[in-house]
């Protein structure tokens, strides 16, 4: 097999020859047909993320390995089944949920892989889908789907389950009850789309790009706030009609997570999902006395994978822009979404997909 791998953090990735992994056990081996380029792969190739405070994460010491081949958003055909894989068949194109874990623990069995306290991601612990070929642990990480673009399939892996279980956490919420959407990139983007497919009407969406603002009222924000720092929250709390009950910050930056916190109404939430990296600082009183909710949100399990498909099935999910790339130019599409230069999603496509 081949792989367009991680060999040394920060440097071009670099096509190797590896032997191809006979699967054992559950395991179930796929030829890959396409793998979404994600920006976390931008902080797996560097190596570590910003904590704030001078602070950094390093991947190395987590446990990512080099070389290794990255790539999470994976659509591939089935190639071998270990000799206790059932329920899929040589031939048939499976979504790969990547956010596996030990394979035994209570999350792990209760289909909540992303919770286990020891993950094994694909793409991240073990070798992904910027590759030939990749093994999937178990056939229950692996969802059918059906008639969907393969490419914009493979993106429901890691951004479409990101949003799908971002917005779970807020919901239910009255149709008409203004909701809080941080930063209009391309998860704040699929948010929207995510909410009107659920008849939400009422999301307020704050950004410092005005490009990104006009995309975001294209896309059925119902207001939008210009996110820069001179008096954002004034801004918010005007759109809203004073402050929010339910936000989802898909910067989580030291800037957007300040003003969000500000922004939130008594009993009001909110749910952090993006890495730009930062802190908060949260004055302890105001958190008892307002009794306010902050919850982290990360990826998603592989129900909100199923769930997702489903709803994505059923036509009334637009799905955000795909630009595929011959798998070749893995190193090349990194380098592009790094630059900034990417709207949508850049899908690695296998030469023989
Ligand atoms: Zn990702
Ligand atoms: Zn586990």
């Amino acid at each position: 097999m081949q792989a367009w791998a991680v060999v040394e953090n920060g440097a071009p990735l670099q096509k190797l020859e590896w032997p191809t992994p006979v699967p054992s056990g559950t395991q179930i081996l796929l030829d890959v047909t396409h793998c979404g380029v994600c920006h976390s792969d931008l902080h797996v190739w560097e190596g570590r993320y910003d904590l704030g405070g001078g602070r950094i994460m390093n991947l190395k010491d987590r446990g990512v390995v080099l070389p290794l081949a990255m790539g999470h958003e994976i659509v591939g055909r089935v190639a071998a089944l270990g000799p206790d894989a059932t329920g899929v068949a040589v031939g048939d194109t499976r979504i790969v949920y990547p956010w596996v874990g030990c394979g035994h623990c209570a999350a792990c069995m209760a289909d909540e892989d992303n919770m286990c306290l020891t993950p094994k991601s694909i793409g991240i612990f073990q070798n992904g889908g910027y590759a030939t070929h990749v093994l999937a642990p178990h056939p229950r990480h692996l969802v059918d789907p059906g008639n969907l673009d393969p490419a914009l399939a493979a993106t429901y892996a890691c951004s479409g389950i990101t949003v799908y279980s971002a917005v779970r956490k807020v919901m239910p919420l009255p149709p008409d009850e203004p909701l809080l959407l941080v930063g209009a990139g391309g998860l704040g983007l699929s948010a929207l789309a995510l909410l009107k497919a659920m008849g939400h009407r009422n999301s307020i969406v704050v950004d410092i790009s005005p490009e990104k603002r006009t995309a975001a009222l294209a896309a059925g924000a119902a207001q939008v706030v210009d996110g820069g720092p001179e008096g954002v929250v004034a801004r918010i709390m005007a759109a809203a009609g004073g402050p929010v009950g339910a936000i989802i910050d898909f910067v989580n930056g030291t800037a957007s997570a300040a003003a969000s916190f500000e922004a939130l109404r008594k009993g009001g939430k909110l749910v952090q999902v993006g890495l730009f990296g930062g802190e908060l600082r949260i004055p302890l009183p105001i958190m008892a006395m307002r009794a306010l909710t902050i919850q982290g949100s990360y990826v998603g399990s592989v129900k909100d994978l199923r769930e997702l498909v489903k709803l994505a099935q059923g036509g009334t999910l637009p799905g955000l822009p795909v630009t595929e790339v011959p798998m070749e130019q893995a190193d090349s599409a990194l380098m592009r979404l790094r630059d900034g230069h990417v709207t949508g999603r850049l899908v690695l496509r296998a030469e023989a997909a």
